[in-house]
């Protein structure tokens, strides 16, 4: 497995993510009072090693985010995608091929360089982020809710 480092030098949106109880059908041991109880099987057994009830499907409660990335993905055509989950948000960057006018390059290599980067620049990519992805936008504002996004402009780390 390798791992991939990416910085982004851009604008991104951080979107704060609300959690909810969701039900999960896994396989485990059916008896409440043992062990493994709630406990996920992934290996097929008939019988659990620790009490010898059979093995089956139960349906547990997952704290999960309200938002599915994959959903989201989908339906913005993956215009943008998600850089980072943390616990409390997640940070959503230009798929890159991003047009811009200014050519400036957002995804940086690693090469040697020096790109100076002032204040007017960061208005002016803001101004065009929200003007290009103004359709994705206003889905991603649909699923998290439009009080928790954010557009800002920044360094996003991501390693995955
Ligand atoms: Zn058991």
């Amino acid at each position: 497995m390798s791992i991939d480092y990416c910085t982004y030098v851009e604008p991104y949106l951080e979107c704060k993510v609300e959690t909810a109880q969701k039900p999960h059908k896994i396989s485990s041991c059916t008896n409440e009072k043992c062990k493994e109880y709630e406990r996920e099987l992934w290996n097929r057994k008939n019988f659990c090693d620790s009490c010898g009830t059979q093995i089956g499907e139960i349906t547990i409660m997952r704290t999960e985010s309200k938002v599915s990335q994959m959903e989201v993905r989908e339906e913005i055509k993956e215009d943008l995608c998600c850089v980072n989950r943390l616990a409390e948000e997640d940070i959503w960057v230009a798929n890159i091929g991003r047009q811009d006018k200014n050519a400036r390059r957002f995804h940086l290599d690693h090469m040697e360089g020096v790109e100076g980067i002032t204040h007017d620049m960061m208005v002016a990519e803001t101004a065009e982020f929200i003007d290009q992805y103004r359709h994705a936008l206003s889905i991603i504002r649909g699923h998290y809710g439009p009080e928790s996004v954010t557009i800002k402009w920044g360094i996003v780390n991501s390693i995955h």
